[in-house]
């Protein structure tokens, strides 16, 4: 008797610690919140799946080897950077000038150190270089040519700026050109921002990281900048909370949503898929704006909240067990 009770009590308690061991991740990425239902066609789905999953291993490669969660955040982006489906690297949209100006931001939660670029043309991996400014100068955010100058001095590779022109971007500009003629600016506008890329890690001492890198938005203003280089609104990490996110940054910036989501997380201690659903569904679409947003937590809870037809995304379970997705319920 007592032993098929032992035996019920084990089944039921090893159930429940496995699913929440599958609850819980090490590191989560994102490919950006704007997927589009009718382009997602089964090759370019395989091929996305492909490079979320070469993401996810090179990441989870750095915290496997005992590196810490800034090395996993660095390692998934630069791969992503470098696959031009992304809108980052490789992949970055144009600006309505035809020109390719990237954004990057790294946050190191247990230090609050904090490194961005802005408006760079010319860098192949615009993440490592908010890395290295953010341990190997005195700034926090550096823009243009000001950043490029101090990456000749970090050894980042520079590449020529036609490195970033691929046809499909090309293509997309076009179009958003045209609905701009025809005075349907907030539709192009609307339209014109996915595939930007972040990561989220936590390592095997309790350390948090987050970065985000971008090409921002499809026929964006010469100069504009959006929120994924600037602390707090596209990219943040504390002690308890990393979040990158992705979506029409206007709208991230006005409500700081990364640094809001890791307020409510840590100071306010709510439920932390309550305060990124809050954050991301009900404050950024009630001023208009739309997107989504991969968040961590300490204890490995993670949130992928998004209001659009999809958001690339993966994480990495504690156990190593790695998932990718594309569309809601993934
Ligand atoms: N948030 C980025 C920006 O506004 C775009 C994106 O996430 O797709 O620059």
């Amino acid at each position: 008797m007592y032993r098929k009770f032992a035996t019920i009590v084990l089944a039921v308690f090893g159930v429940a610690a496995m699913s929440q061991a599958a609850d819980r991740a090490v590191l989560v990425i994102h490919g950006g919140a704007g997927v589009i239902k009718r382009e997602m066609n089964p090759g370019t789905q395989k091929a996305i799946r492909a490079a979320l999953t070469k993401a996810l291993e090179q990441g989870y490669a750095q915290l496997k080897a005992g590196k810490p969660a800034l090395d996993a955040v660095t390692a998934a982006i630069a791969v992503l950077e470098d696959d031009p489906h992304f809108n980052a690297g490789k992949g970055a949209v144009f600006n309505h000038d035809g020109k390719n100006e990237l954004d990057a931001a790294i946050m190191d939660g247990a230090t609050l150190r904090a490194g961005g670029v802005a408006n760079v043309h010319r860098v192949k991996n615009p993440i490592l270089l908010a890395r290295s400014v953010m341990e190997h100068s005195p700034h926090v955010l550096m823009f243009g040519d000001g950043a490029e100058e101090f990456a000749k001095t970090q050894a980042i590779a520079l590449v020529d700026p036609k490195y970033f022109w691929t046809e499909k971007r090309w293509q997309e500009l076009q179009d958003a050109l045209k609905q701009d003629a025809a005075g349907q600016h907030a539709d192009a506008e609307k339209e014109g921002h996915f595939g930007t890329v972040g990561a989220v890690a936590l390592d095997k001492d309790g350390r948090l990281a987050a970065g985000t890198s971008t090409g921002g938005m499809t026929d964006k203003r010469f100069g504009r900048v959006g929120d994924s280089p600037i602390i707090g609104a596209g990219t943040y990490a504390n002690a308890g909370c990393a979040v990158s996110g992705t979506g029409w940054g206007e709208f991230y910036l006005r409500t700081v949503a990364a640094h809001e989501i890791c307020m409510r997380v840590s100071e306010m201690h709510q439920p932390l898929k309550q305060a990124a659903e809050y954050v991301i569904n009900t404050e950024i679409p009630k001023l208009g704006g739309d997107g989504g947003a991969i968040v961590l937590g300490a204890d490995g809870e993670f949130a992928t909240p998004f209001n659009t037809e999809g958001m690339f995304r993966g994480w990495v379970e504690q156990s190593g067990k790695i998932h990718v997705a594309i569309f809601p319920g993934e």
